[in-house]
């Protein structure tokens, strides 16, 4: 079983799930009291939302290089990075690794690709949503269109991100705006939703909304076992 390097923190809340569903699903192909092999380096999530807000994109890629050094250090064999977010920084990461890196669009495309659609609804923050690091990878290397939310729908969804959910802060309230905005998706043609943020997971799950939901905390994790097993 190869070891798997994560890249936590941000948010803690999700970095938890993702932990939870490595080893569960380890466990699940396993069986007895297996689990994952394991490390994750967490950064503090106070200084990453401040420079994110900031556009300072350059700073954060040397603070994801610097977590990435450190699990490859400690005997990773593959890395994740648990938010869809700072993969604004992806090739930032990649430039200073030795071994794979598992982009969280890809295992996400593959499912959306089983599943035939090839234009998605994508929930996640302004940054994941508006700037091109995602969407361009979505559609240059596997052929998906992305539908974001209209302005007001995005400026929502990003500040139940960080105001709500990076808290562990989970509201019907905020269910049901996310709920009427998957309907909007819907109603530009979106096949299916992306929930493009890892702590989304927490207040929307397949039974909350009509469209087929993709999780990318969870593809991610099962992807990161898969490769731990390969
Ligand atoms: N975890 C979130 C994401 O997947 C947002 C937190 C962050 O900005 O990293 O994008």
């Amino acid at each position: 079983m190869k070891t798997i390097g994560l890249i936590g923190g941000m948010s803690w809340e999700s970095s938890a799930e993702y932990y939870r569903l490595i080893n569960q699903d380890m466990k699940a192909r396993l069986g007895g009291h297996h689990n994952a092999r394991s490390l994750m380096a967490t950064v503090c999530f106070e200084e990453i939302k401040a420079l994110q807000h900031a556009e300072q994109w350059d700073e954060l890629g040397r603070l994801m290089q610097q977590a990435a050094r450190r699990v490859e250090a400690g005997g990773a064999d593959f890395v994740l990075l648990c938010t869809n977010t700072m993969h604004r920084v992806a090739p930032a990461i990649e430039s200073v690794l030795n071994v794979p890196f598992i982009h969280i669009v890809d295992p996400t495309a593959h499912a959306l690709r089983l599943a035939g659609i090839r234009r998605v609804g994508l929930l996640g923050t302004r940054f994941t949503m508006e700037q091109d690091f995602y969407r361009g990878r979505m559609r240059e290397l596997h052929g998906i269109d992305v539908v974001m939310p209209g302005q007001a729908d995005r400026e929502r969804v990003h500040d139940v991100i960080y105001e709500e959910l990076c808290h562990g802060i989970v509201r019907d309230e905020a269910r049901a705006e996310y709920q009427h905005i998957v309907a909007a998706l819907a109603a530009q043609g979106a096949q299916g939703v992306i929930l493009g943020c890892t702590e989304i997971t927490l207040l929307l799950g397949q039974g909350d909304v009509a469209l087929p939901v993709f999780d990318t905390t969870a593809l991610h994790a099962q992807a990161a076992v898969t490769l731990a097993l390969g």
